[in-house]
């Protein structure tokens, strides 16, 4: 440990502050690299993909970092200190080395960087924060702290709220997580009715409708505690369980009508029915502009025709939002799509056949996964399909703005995949805790050895710093901001997750591999953080780089 930590805090917040100097510089010169008389250029910018890849990745690595140390009180625990100080050695050092390769393709001066490179201090507190000592000592210490780590400052009703959900995810989840994912069961009532009766479903939904969330502004930070809590008994089955609501939820208040609001917002508070969310088609995932899954205008209402793919849940759903081109002209792109609610009857297990009295049809089967089992991901075709007039979301005005009411949705989203990220890496910390204190190898415990330690205090280390950006990004959402730091947060959470996982596994040896151990769980299930509610390439190409450019440029998006 440092001699004096905030000696040590204060050094880093200092170089963090340059590094962030020379990031703006980059990020400016790639704009400027990727833009036509002051604005963004699409083919400019897909002509930079490998160099904008980098750039948000760095801007993740740093904000993270940054945050770490900037949201560090003087009471914090001396394990947290020392977990942020960490990652900001090893999260600059990664910043750096991506600067300056970036530094190289954007043809920049390179003496810029040679005074961060060489910096005394800086490489100072790199031995201090992260050096073999500091790394032993710090895994220690997240070793004896159970995986308690990156703690935010929370105020009563919040820290009753995590402790209450993760109770329930130890006592209720847990039990039942392993045989969901093993025999690949269809999430059960004894667990969907306690969180119905716990308010899960309503989290998102504004006080007015039956739900918690304040009328007048969101409560993220509750949202992602809960998230937390229950994705660290279950992923799959607890966890992601919110994901749907949430999406549906935050879409109907942007765009749904009174009615549309009054009708559905309690109902899904009060997890009755439950819902579900049809963008992917299979020609078109990343690609939500291009979505072709038709609708056609008939009396009353429309008709759908056409596939959805991947639609989680779809089986026990009683309503979908489903994402449908309603302007059969396609060159209107995203403009030509609207939502629409689809309700159907609840089925148990992996196909279903819906046959309307209207004479359409919905039929579903579960695609096979590797891990994210309980709620099923489904290939879905709408045959003639018939949709009342009355469930197209804003009504005849939402007509050609379902991309923007599902964006609203997706904010939420993302924060709430972040929060996922953070469950599955605190269950995997824990289970290779308990693992490396119990398990003996060549005459003594895995966790006395210095390399298991060190590997204990990175993962505690990535841990910690996801979960104070979450926290940090979940009050910008609360003040309306932070649309482009829910991608952020969600790209480093969920890649953290894979990196988390995979390290709890590996320290599981021979076990890790087994079915039995909950790790080979985490580490399936981590997987699909990265590909679902925004690709990884996706987000941080048109999402984060294109954002940080746009800021850069002084513009709001301007692209071609
Ligand atoms: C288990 C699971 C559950 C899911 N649940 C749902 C759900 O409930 N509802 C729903 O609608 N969808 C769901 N999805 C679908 C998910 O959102 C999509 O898989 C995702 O958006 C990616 O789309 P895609 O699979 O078509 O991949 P593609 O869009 O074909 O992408 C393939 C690869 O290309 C990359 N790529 C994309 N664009 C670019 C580019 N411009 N430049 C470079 N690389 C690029 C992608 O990042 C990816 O790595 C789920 C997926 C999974 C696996």
């Amino acid at each position: 440990m440092p001699q004096n930590p905030q000696d040590d805090i204060a050094l880093a917040r200092s170089f963090l502050a340059r590094l962030r100097s020379a990031f703006d510089a980059a990020t400016l010169a790639l704009a400027q690299r990727c833009s036509a008389e002051g604005r963004l250029s699409g083919r400019k910018l897909d002509a930079q993909q490998v160099a904008s890849f980098e750039l948000a990745w760095a801007a993740a690595d740093l904000l993270a970092a940054e945050t770490g140390v900037a949201t560090l009180r003087p009471d914090a625990s001396p394990l947290d200190t020392r977990l942020a100080l960490l990652f900001a050695v090893e999260a600059g050092n990664a910043v750096l080395a991506r600067l300056q390769s970036l530094w190289l393709e954007l043809g920049l001066p390179r003496e810029a960087l040679r005074s961060l490179r060489d910096d005394a201090p800086w490489e100072a507190l790199c031995l201090s924060a992260g050096g073999s000592q500091a790394l032993e000592a710090a895994g220690q210490a997240v070793a004896a702290s159970d995986g308690e780590v990156g703690q935010l400052a929370l105020d009563e009703p919040h820290a009753m709220a995590q402790e209450s959900f993760r109770r329930f995810a130890a006592e209720v989840v847990a039990p039942q997580a392993e045989a969901i994912h093993r025999e690949n069961l269809t999430v059960p009532e004894s667990l969907l009715q306690p969180l119905r009766e716990m308010g899960v479903f309503g989290l998102s939904v504004p006080e007015q409708y039956g739900g918690s969330a304040p009328d007048d502004r969101e409560d993220a930070l509750l949202m992602v505690l809960v998230t937390e809590a229950l994705s660290e008994g279950s992923l799959a089955a607890a966890g992601s369980l919110i994901t749907r609501p949430e999406i549906l939820a935050r879409a109907l208040v942007a765009g749904g009508t009174q009615a549309q609001q009054a009708h559905w917002l309690p109902r899904l508070a009060a997890g009755d029915p439950l819902c579900a969310i049809a963008i992917t088609e299979p020609d078109y995932g990343s690609d939500v502009a291009a979505l072709a899954l038709r609708g056609t205008r008939v009396a009353g209402g429309w008709r759908l025709e056409g596939a959805k793919t991947w639609c989680t849940f779809a089986g026990k759903a009683g309503l979908l939002m489903v994402v449908a081109r309603t302007d059969p002209d396609r060159t209107l792109g995203h403009k030509g799509l609207s939502l629409l609610l689809v309700e159907k009857p609840a089925f148990e297990g992996h196909d279903f056949v819906y046959r309307q009295p209207e004479g359409g049809t919905l039929s579903g089967r579960a695609i096979p996964t590797i891990g994210y089992r309980g709620m099923h991901s489904f290939d879905l075709a709408f045959e003639d399909f018939f949709v009342p007039d009355a469930n197209v979301m804003g009504g005849e005005a939402g007509l050609g703005k379902g991309f923007y009411y599902t964006m609203a949705g997706m904010v939420g989203g993302r924060m709430q995949t972040a929060a996922r990220a953070c469950g599955v890496m605190r269950a995997a910390l824990r289970a290779a805790i308990r693992y490396s204190q119990d398990r003996k190898v060549f005459g003594q415990p895995l966790v006395d050895f210095p390399l298991t330690r060190a590997k204990l205090a990175r993962m505690g280390a990535r841990l910690a710093a996801c979960r104070q950006l979450a926290g940090a990004v979940a009050a910008l959402v609360d003040r309306g901001d932070g649309r482009m730091e829910a991608s952020l947060v969600k790209l480093l959470a969920c890649r953290s997750a894979e990196m988390v996982t995979r390290e709890a596994l590996q320290l599981h040896g021979g076990m890790g591999y087994a079915e039995e151990s909950a790790v080979s769980r985490y580490f399936v299930d981590a997987r699909v953080l990265s590909i679902f509610e925004g690709a990884e390439e996706t987000l941080a190409l048109k999402v984060v780089a294109r954002s940080l450019m746009e800021r850069a440029l002084g513009v709001a998006s301007t692209s071609a």
